[in-house]
């Protein structure tokens, strides 16, 4: 419980320390992400601007070294239009405003173009020899000046088109970011996008500086893409990572807490163990020394009672040699190194037998005894002393364990292709709980009326062992107060006469 809390108690702190930092991480991966997103947008746009200036730059050039060679530039004009896609219209107009090329204004023209060239005489739109953009970015004017030194105002169109494909296009394409790049006209339309801007999120947006005014560098955030969103993975991965993690500690704890219970369990069994053995071995001892000194004195004169003298001497040494033969056999067992030898042994003769040498205290207990062996088993192929052990545990079982209705049954017969050599009594009983646990080495099951009797909690041990060496199981069917029914079930060689 205490290692429980152990855990618990800082698993709480870092499940919240984990929580906090990790809300902070998003936070700040956010607003990283967003400066890294401005940052390119920046670049982008001036990536833009420059490439802009630079093919306008170029064809205004070739203009002016035009106006400047021709007296009558009209086909040199034509020539270069037709090799400036960029360049969508281009009227000039001279200092008085008047169109001088082309002849005639084209469709709708008029209305965009006529009022700047009223500009011509301004001399606004020669800005340090530069051009100036005006009409939302539609119409960019310069100022030039013909081979007989008169002013010209150049009025020029873009074409969109070619402006996407010329330039945005080869300027926006390679750009390396998971965001989406669009730019947007005045009326914040998207002339251009990376890639298809679907239900993309608007993230920000950067103006262009002279070459592009009032156009936008737009940064779009497709779904699923935002750091917000990838932190949110992140975040789940952990929590399942930390509550496999917690779920492996408590197992941990607790498969750790159980075994050491186990342990202490059985440390504190052995003790028992060798307190009981202990104790079983002296008390016939002492039985077998106090009746020989009496016999040894010669004080017992009547040759019957000298006979009931060494008639217990030898059946306290008949049960300390079982007590000894139960404990080297466990130990064998134990060490593994416990072996059987199978040989075709009548079964009636060994269940008298063994019963034989409990006949005495049988008696003096006033039990009353039923056998019964059914008479065609014949012979079954199985080590006779280590069944006679067995089939002895059980019987000096039930009669440690009768209380005051001393009955014992022994039972040999033929069950569905099996012996069931049962021994029943109508004893104490053992609670269900129990009845797995008392077949564990050194187990006894802890009750005053059980713990009265002497025991060393290796009888079933053994049984269960012999049984098992044999092919077989043993059974229990037992209740307290209603006495408790083993049965050793063993094959049979060979098919019983029917
Ligand atoms: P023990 O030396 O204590 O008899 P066993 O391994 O033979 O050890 O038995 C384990 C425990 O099982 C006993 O301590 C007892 O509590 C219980 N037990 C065994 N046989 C019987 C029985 N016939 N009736 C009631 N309890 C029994």
């Amino acid at each position: 419980m205490l290692a429980l809390v152990a855990i618990v108690m800082p698993v709480t702190i870092i499940v919240v320390l984990g929580y906090v930092s990790l809300r902070q991480w998003e936070a700040s991966s956010d607003l990283l992400f967003r400066e890294q997103a401005r940052d390119m947008a920046s670049m982008a746009a001036e990536k833009v601007e420059m490439m802009l200036r630079h093919t306008e730059d170029a064809f205004l050039d070739r203009l002016q070294q035009i106006l400047s060679a021709q007296e009558r530039p009209e086909r040199a004009l034509d020539a270069l239009l037709s090799e400036s896609p960029l360049v969508g219209r281009l009227y000039l107009f001279d200092r008085r405003g008047e169109r001088v090329y082309p002849r005639a204004w084209r469709d709708g023209d008029a209305g965009t173009f006529g009022p700047l060239a009223a500009e011509a005489g301004k001399g606004g739109a020669d800005r340090g020899g530069k051009y100036q953009i005006v009409a939302g970015g539609q119409i960019c004017l310069a100022r030039l000046v013909t081979a007989r030194g008169e002013i010209r105002l150049a009025a020029f169109s873009r074409d969109i088109e070619t402006l996407r494909r010329d330039i945005l296009d080869p300027a926006l394409r390679a750009l390396e970011s998971p965001t989406i790049v669009a730019v947007l006209d005045p009326a914040g339309r998207p002339v251009y996008s990376r890639a298809p801007l679907g239900d993309a999120e608007h993230m920000l947006a950067v103006g262009f500086r002279d070459a592009l005014p009032e156009w936008r560098l737009a940064v779009y955030q497709p779904p699923g893409a935002a750091p917000r969103q990838a932190v949110r993975r992140q975040v789940m991965l952990f929590t399942v990572a930390f509550g496999v993690l917690l779920v492996l500690i408590v197992a941990g704890i607790v498969a750790s807490w159980r075994l050491t219970r186990r342990q202490t369990e059985m440390a504190r069994l052995k003790s028992d163990f060798v307190a009981n053995v202990s104790h079983d071995l002296k008390t016939p001892l002492s039985v077998i020394r106090m009746f020989g000194e009496t016999l040894e004195m010669g004080r017992v004169t009547d040759e019957r009672q000298r006979r009931q003298y060494y008639g217990v001497i030898t059946r306290e040494s008949e049960r300390l040699s079982r007590l000894i033969d139960n404990v080297l056999d466990f130990s064998r067992i134990e060490g593994g190194r416990r072996t059987y030898e199978m040989a075709p042994t009548a079964i009636e003769p060994l269940v008298r037998d063994t019963l034989d040498a409990f006949a005495h205290p049988l008696a003096q207990q006033g039990f009353k005894v039923d056998v019964s062996v059914a008479p065609n088993l014949g012979e079954l192929p199985l080590d006779a002393g280590a069944i006679g052990q067995a089939l002895a545990n059980l019987v000096d079982n039930a009669i440690k364990y009768s209380g005051s209705e001393r009955v014992l049954s022994v039972d040999a017969r033929a069950v569905g292709g099996r012996l069931a050599l049962t021994v029943s009594d109508r004893g104490l009983g053992i609670p269900k709980a129990e009845h797995a646990k008392i077949f564990e080495k050194f187990y006894r099951v802890g009750r005053s009326d059980t713990q009265g009797r002497r025991g060393s909690g290796v009888g079933l041990a053994l049984v269960r062992h012999v049984a098992e060496a044999h092919g077989g199981d043993v059974t229990l069917e037992s209740a307290p107060g209603e006495g408790s029914r083993f049965t050793l079930w063993l094959p049979l060689g060979r098919k019983p006469d029917a």
